[in-house]
């Protein structure tokens, strides 16, 4: 946020010959000498025409509509239109300038578009004070992905593909009203509302009022369906725009979202949920969900690996239509690897327990989701070929009631998230019992996601690995943003009857000691069957 105009430009005055209004009624007329100024004092970015020697304007232009013509060297006309109270009825008006020499023209007119420039970057409220309008999400975010973002969030089938995830909404929908008591009496911020779901959902739980702030042009349809359901809807204000620029009249006692994305960062919304929590919740007010954590294991997956670079064949051939096709093969390879594959996986893949990195969204930073460096440590449970990293993430609801988790798991029921796998183009080799290092380190971009470095290393075993330390090293470089969704595939996988003959790592993992979080209680995951999802909540 910027300080208040004023402080930039102050005031300017141009002494001018003449001033006429140009009207269908009246022609112009010279009259007095005038002075014309610029200021800001009213918090109206403003031109004002004096008449000399008085001092009360006689004509004031709203710089926000004001356009400004050359009619010829020392001659301008100004046209502004009406109020914008009364738009429908109101007219343009023309006022003619004459000024004394063409230099003074000239400044005139430079001043003229560095304060309208001025007014453009800036909003103004109706205390007079001007807000930068390019908010924290503008600096960070490139217009063309925010654009598409939004339109995208702003149609009902994609909104219905979220509402149709039953594990998600259903386990929403249960730790809201299994939380009663933090809900009644409370004022709730909905952050990025979309279809206005989560806020119904907050109103059923009894908040006093919910603010249901959406961006996209989903705002209306959740209007209509706040409208819908009056006993609810009389208890919500949808408002739209972005968390980061909306201005709400009251704190929060408690903030709803759902900003997780695959990888649970994707989207680089739970920034917005964290800058919505700094400029809206009260001190010690709630967060649902409350932490986040992603999981990793390395995975084995020889299929999956021979199709990505199955795919890269292509450019193998070298008489396509007489065209030799291999100069374009390595980048194509690299191309393929380059996309993490979204999918739900049989967990059985996993070749090491689990770890974890903890997001506390009461505590970190905005900034702190720039960047996030995980150092990797696994031991390989089995001797496998090592193809990549699988990830999946779960969120908490740290209710006063009931703590319940959202989790993406593989093996747990499946959501719209699936689960994500980075895929190394060089496998690494390990035994059983044997350590895998690495780091997967993302850095945020401007698209609304993340490049991800991954490297894995595992000790050489076999031949010359007592001659010491001989490390493989594989690593990749992903889009997050650029996934490759392999949904054609069968997904669903045999129940496992006998466990003994299979090797069935659980996805219950430990901490990352470095990250773990400070409430290791919150951290216990349940048990499959003590009731993460609702026993009635199937996906389809
Ligand atoms: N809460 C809804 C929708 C979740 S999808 C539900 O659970 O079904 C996330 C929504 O947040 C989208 O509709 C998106 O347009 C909105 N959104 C994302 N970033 C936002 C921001 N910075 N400000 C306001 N809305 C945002």
């Amino acid at each position: 946020m910027e300080g208040p105009m004023g402080q930039k430009l102050k005031q300017q005055e141009f002494a001018l010959v003449s001033v006429s209004e140009l009207s269908p009624s009246s022609s112009t007329s010279p009259s007095k000498p005038v002075v014309a100024r610029f200021c800001a004092d009213s918090g109206i970015s403003e031109l004002r025409f004096h008449k000399e020697p008085e001092s009360i304007a006689t004509r004031n232009v709203d710089l926000r509509t004001a356009r400004l013509f050359k009619l010829g060297p020392v001659q301008s006309v100004c046209i502004s239109e009406g109020s914008e109270a009364s738009k429908e009825t109101s007219y343009s008006r023309g006022i003619t300038v004459q000024f004394r020499n063409e230099e003074e023209s000239r400044t005139f007119h430079s001043a003229f578009e560095q304060w309208k420039k001025e007014v453009s970057q800036g909003k103004q409220l109706s205390n007079g004070t001007i807000l930068d309008t390019r908010s924290k999400f503008d600096d960070k975010i490139e217009p063309s992905s925010a654009k598409m973002y939004f339109h995208y969030y702003g149609q009902l089938l994609h909104q219905q593909n979220m509402l149709q995830d039953y594990v998600r909404t259903g386990t929403y929908y249960a730790a809201v009203v299994e939380n009663r008591t933090d809900f009644i009496g409370r004022v709730v911020v909905d952050v990025g509302a979309g279809s206005g779901i989560l806020s119904l959902f907050a109103a059923q739980a009894g908040a006093k009022h919910v603010y249901a702030v959406e961006a996209s042009e989903m705002a209306e349809y959740a209007q209509k369906l706040i409208a819908g359901n009056p006993s609810l809807g009389q208890r919500i204000t949808v408002v739209k725009g972005k968390v980061e620029e909306v201005e709400l009249p009251e704190k929060a006692d408690i903030l709803i979202s759902e900003p997780m994305g695959t990888l649970l960062v994707n989207e680089r919304m739970l920034e917005s949920y964290v800058i919505a929590r700094d400029r809206f919740l009260v001190p010690n007010g709630k967060m649902f969900p409350t932490v986040g954590r992603i999981h990793m294991a390395p995975f084995s997956d020889e299929y999956l690996f021979i199709e990505i670079a199955n795919k890269a064949l292509f450019w193998q051939q070298q008489n396509y239509y007489g065209v030799d096709l291999t100069p374009l093969h390595g980048s194509a390879f690299q191309g393929y690897f380059s996309q993490p594959v979204v999918d739900a996986f049989d967990p059985r893949l996993l070749v090491a327990p689990p770890i974890f990195h903890g997001i506390d969204f009461m505590k970190i930073k905005e900034e702190e989701l720039y960047e996030i460096d995980i150092p990797l440590r696994f031991t390989s449970s089995v001797g496998a070929r090592v193809h990549g990293l699988a990830c999946w993430f779960d969120v908490l609801f740290n209710g006063s009631t009931v703590q319940r988790w959202l989790s993406t798991a593989p093996g747990a029921p499946t959501t719209h998230w699936y689960q994500l796998r980075c895929v190394l183009s060089q496998p690494i080799y390990v035994m059983a019992g044997q350590e895998i290092t690495g780091r997967l380190h993302m850095i945020a971009h401007n698209a609304q996601s993340y490049t991800i470095y991954l490297t894995l290393s595992a000790k050489m075993w076999g031949p010359g690995a007592e001659q010491g330390g001989i490390l493989q090293t594989s690593s990749c470089k992903l889009d997050l943003k650029e996934p490759y969704y392999r949904m054609s595939q069968p997904q669903a996988y045999p129940i496992v009857q006998d466990q003994q003959s299979h090797q069935l790592i659980s996805t219950q993992d430990i901490p990352i000691q470095s990250h773990d979080l400070e409430e290791p209680e919150l951290m216990q995951q349940p048990s499959p069957n003590s009731g993460t999802h609702l026993n009635i909540m199937e996906n389809v």
